[in-house]
């Protein structure tokens, strides 16, 4: 067969308005179906020409403010004709995708900052990374690399229409760039546009293949003099994004910077917390979707911090990663976890998160080993979770940890499928008892017949491999509905239960009982 794709990243962002440490981060892919794509652009249209339109009707003291949006318009038309100029100046295109280039998003912001003060400087900036396209390269070629940046390019082109200005400065970034004040608003639904564009598979010549990309937002301001001021504050935010497990869009704010700091500072202290027995893990619930029945528990790990109260995952693994501590971070989650379940009824199994740090360590399956033994614990009730992240740099050996781990009887759950790098092959390939579809389909499927198409076509995919599918992030009771009818094997997320420390597991799974059907749906 071809190879068919499902790219994007974890550990470097999830979705969702986190706390004060995470910048304000927004779900990229939000959207129904009358904000995708091909939809979209007149809502946007007539939002733009409306305004001007009504404004005739306001009363005098609107006067100044209705020549200042006219110079608004004009200066944001003059823009749009400067671009459509340099487009005619091959100094000026990208000769892969045809876009504007880096000089033409120059000239661009130069003649926003050269621009009447008067008319403000509040164009909005989306800087769009595609996830880990370095490797999308390395696995499939230059030439697949190519071809998806100038499909990309011409659906983002197609997507945006006349309301903003497309540029690929280079590499596997491409700009936004939103004439105008536009609001915070605004670039929120653009930002969900491009989500919208990236949730379509790209049909390549060797099969077809899902890619993921981060994004940061910023309005150009009064004090900035170049462009790199700009970028640089999109980046910034566009890592805040890279650090979300799940496609994200991330608004710069001030003290972004300094929350990135203390969270690296954070990943200094791991090994200290560790020593002060400062983590604990707490389980949520897998259940089987026709017995109702508790099958497992996912361990998930907490910091307690003083300072922070208890810290999530995406809070403190991306650093843990980066400093390297997660090997003996994830050493003391297994350990635990294995303890903890050791104590629960025998017919419900424990999952563990490993990273791909850990699971390439040499000892890591005679770790594994130590760990069932030490807690007593049957192999089969062990799963281990990995993304697709473990499968580089060395598949081999990748394949031949699972085939180890299987021998000894644990299972391997490849999770957050969907959003995570992932050759759908590579279910062929690599031995995989169970496959963890990423939550933000679950969420999207209710949005959009789309996005319940795409997760219907991924559980197809993954039942034509025979591998049973769970589907994460069950919120509601027609979500589960939805999945069931499906065909989802096991379901995970908060209308089960939320995650629980382990001291009460005892009691979820002594008075557990599964959520009745959806109203409509029944
Ligand atoms: P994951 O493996 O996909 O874990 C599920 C995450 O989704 C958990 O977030 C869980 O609290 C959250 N969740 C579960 N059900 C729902 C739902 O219905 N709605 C919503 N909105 N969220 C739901 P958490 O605990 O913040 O963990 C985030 C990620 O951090 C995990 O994603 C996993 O990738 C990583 N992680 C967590 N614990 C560990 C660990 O012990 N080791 C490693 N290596 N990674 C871990
Ligand atoms: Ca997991
Ligand atoms: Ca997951």
């Amino acid at each position: 067969m071809g190879w068919k794709w499902i790219t994007d990243r974890r550990h470097e962002g999830r979705w969702a308005v986190r706390g004060a440490m995470a910048g304000l981060t927004v779900p990229m892919f939000f959207i129904g179906a009358g904000l995708w794509p091909s939809a979209i652009d007149t809502p946007l249209a007539l939002g733009f020409d409306l305004t001007v339109g009504l404004l005739p009707l306001a009363t005098t003291a609107s006067g100044y403010r209705l020549g200042l949006l006219r110079r608004r318009v004009a200066a944001a038309r003059r823009g749009r004709a400067q671009n459509a100029a340099l487009l005619s100046d091959k100094a000026f295109i990208d000769p892969l995708t045809g876009l504007a280039n880096r000089e033409a998003l120059e000239r661009a912001v130069n003649a926003i900052l050269a621009g009447d003060t008067a008319v403000g400087r509040n164009d909005g900036l989306i800087l769009l990374d595609l996830d880990r396209f370095g490797h999308v390269n390395e696995t499939i070629g230059r030439a697949a690399g190519d071809q998806i940046l100038l499909i990309l390019a011409q659906r983002l082109r197609q997507a945006l229409g006349a309301h903003a200005s497309l540029f690929r400065p280079g590499g596997n970034e491409f700009v936004v760039l939103v004439p105008g004040t536009p609001s915070r608003g605004k670039l929120e639904d653009i930002a969900r546009i491009v989500g919208g564009v990236l949730r379509e598979p790209f049909e390549l010549s060797g099969g077809q293949l899902w890619i993921g990309g981060s994004l940061g937002v910023t309005f150009v301001k009064a004090d900035d003099t170049q462009l790199s001021d700009i970028l640089s504050r999109a980046d910034l935010a566009l890592r805040r994004s890279k650090e979300m497990v799940g496609n994200s869009v991330t608004f710069h704010e001030e003290g972004l910077s300094t929350q990135t700091q203390s969270l690296r500072a954070a990943g200094r202290d791991i090994q200290q917390a560790l020593d002060e027995d400062a983590f604990f893990l707490e389980y949520q619930p897998v259940i089987g979707v026709e017995s109702g029945r508790i099958r497992a528990m996912e361990a998930l790990v907490r910091w307690r911090d003083a300072e922070h109260g208890a810290l999530k995952p995406d809070d403190f693994l991306v650093q843990a990663e980066r400093t390297g501590a997660m090997p003996a971070l994830g050493r003391w989650i297994l350990k635990t976890a294995c303890r903890e379940a050791a104590g629960w009824p025998e017919d419900v199994g424990v999952s563990v998160n490993v990273s791909k740090h850990e699971i390439g360590a040499e000892s890591f399956v005679d770790f594994v080993a130590l760990c069932l033994r030490e807690a007593g614990l049957q192999p089969s009730r062990l799963t281990i979770e990995v993304t697709d992240a473990v499968f580089s740099p060395d598949p081999k050996r990748i394949a031949t940890v699972f085939s180890a781990l299987r021998r000894m009887g644990v299972r391997v759950a490849l999770d957050d499928f969907g959003v995570g790098f992932s050759a759908v092959c590579n279910l062929g390939l690599f031995p995989i008892d169970q496959i963890k579809i990423d939550r933000s389909f679950t969420d999207a499927m209710m949005r959009s017949r789309r996005d319940g198409e795409l997760l219907d076509l991924i559980l197809k995919t993954v039942a034509s491999f025979k591998i049973p599918a769970i589907i994460e992030g069950v919120e509601t009771e027609c979500q589960l509905e939805v999945v069931r009818a499906l065909g989802a094997s096991e379901v995970q997320g908060y209308l089960i239960s939320p995650p629980v420390p382990a001291g009460e597991v005892g009691a979820l799974l002594a008075a557990f009982k599964a959520p009745g059907a959806c109203a409509s749906a029944a």
